[in-house]
């Protein structure tokens, strides 16, 4: 069966195109209505904040992201909002990274969708759609902006809640709102996206569809981390999207699986995790690996080491569990025979090694 999947509807791209987004909310404004804004608060008092568009009963609501979304913390959210008024927001714009992209999701979908977020951690378990929103990346590299999952860390699992409505129904790309990133994090994350592109390219899942954009995400990529560019947010910005549009008809892959494991057991932040996964698996990815620590000398990124040293038997058992458990990012891999190939022995010494 092929997939008939949805992508996001509305998009507008460009430096300055946030000044536009007072138009953009305009049409979808009610009489009496409000907005919510929802903003990483590494913005709290920063020009960004200063030029939300907002007006009559609107709402700013900042959103911390020092661990990632968590059900219990959306859960919170949408009680919040609820609290504002009667009835629902007439919209929710999300603006930051991939976290705050993801909570903007998740918020948006429980304000329509009774109960707990953990309880529609799942694929296509959300059957209403939520409520109207916007994400505004302030980052680039994790396709949070144009994918239908939002990820979230549930009591029981780390799962995203996947389905056509999780899906934006705008976006706003601006280039200019990524400029004050740390250097560090700007790598960490852009390197998402170039993981992606190498996982999307090397599966056993590829086709012309994913091929198309995880080339051209893959040759900007380059572009941004081993040359010199004016452009070079434009291009990461364009990159992240073909890349969450390369993986959206295909797959991750062993990286991701790994990585997933290293931010369960030990809370490591997902690009990050994904560097540290990544820089070990040269065995299944000779040459991105090679060119990705190529770009961590450009940009003398050093990564911590042996971060899974002090763990007990138990947590390395678990955390291997959660790695292998997820099956479509190992067969995209390794191919249908994939268990026999990557077994729990296998992926401790990995796990080891990092
Ligand atoms: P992030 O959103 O976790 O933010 C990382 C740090 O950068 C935070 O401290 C944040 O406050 C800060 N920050 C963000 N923008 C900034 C800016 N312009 N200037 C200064 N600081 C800024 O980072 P991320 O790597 O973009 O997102 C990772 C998250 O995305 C994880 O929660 C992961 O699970 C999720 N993710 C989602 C998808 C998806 O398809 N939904 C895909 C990949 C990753
Ligand atoms: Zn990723």
């Amino acid at each position: 069966m092929f997939r008939n999947f949805a992508i996001v509807p509305r998009i507008i791209f460009g430096r300055g195109s946030f000044n536009q987004l007072d138009d953009i909310l305009q049409e979808k404004r009610t009489t009496g209505g409000f907005m919510v804004f929802i903003l990483d608060d590494v913005f709290k008092t920063k020009p960004l904040e200063g030029r939300l568009p907002m007006r009559g009963n609107d709402k700013l609501v900042h959103v911390n992201v020092d661990q990632e979304p968590k059900t219990g913390y959306i859960d919170a959210l949408v009680e919040q909002i609820n609290g504002f008024s009667e009835g629902s927001p007439d919209g929710i714009i999300g603006i930051g990274g991939g976290s705050t992209l993801d909570i903007a999701k998740a918020v948006s979908l429980l304000l329509t969708n009774p109960g707990s977020s953990a309880d529609y951690q799942g694929w296509d378990l959300i059957q209403i759609p939520g409520v109207y929103k916007v994400g505004i990346p302030t980052l680039s590299g994790t396709g949070a902006e144009i994918s239908r999952t939002t990820i979230l860390t549930g009591p029981e699992k780390k799962l995203g809640i996947n389905s056509d409505y999780t899906l934006y129904d705008q976006i706003l790309l601006d280039p200019e709102l990524v400029t004050g990133a740390p250097k560090d994090q700007w790598f960490y994350t852009g390197m998402d996206c170039y993981i992606h592109d190498v996982e999307s390219l090397a599966g056993t899942f590829i086709n012309q569809f994913s091929r198309a954009y995880g080339e051209k995400s893959l040759e900007m990529c380059r572009q941004v981390f081993l040359e010199e560019h004016d452009d070079a947010a434009d291009k990461l910005m364009m990159a992240s999207y073909f890349g969450g549009m390369s993986i959206a008809y295909s797959q991750v892959g062993a990286c991701h699986a790994l990585s997933y494991g290293l931010s369960f057991i030990l809370d490591v932040h997902h690009g990050i995790g994904c560097c540290i996964a990544f820089d070990q698996l040269e065995e299944f990815y000779p040459e991105g690996v090679a060119e990705f620590k190529q770009m961590m000398e450009h940009h003398q990124i050093s990564l911590p080491r042996n971060i899974t040293a002090s763990l007990s038997d138990s947590e390395m058992e678990r955390m291997i569990g959660v790695a292998l458990a997820l099956e479509p990012l190992w067969e995209n891999c390794l191919g249908g025979n994939w268990r026999e190939l990557m077994t729990p022995e296998r992926a401790r010494k990995l796990y080891e090694r990092m």
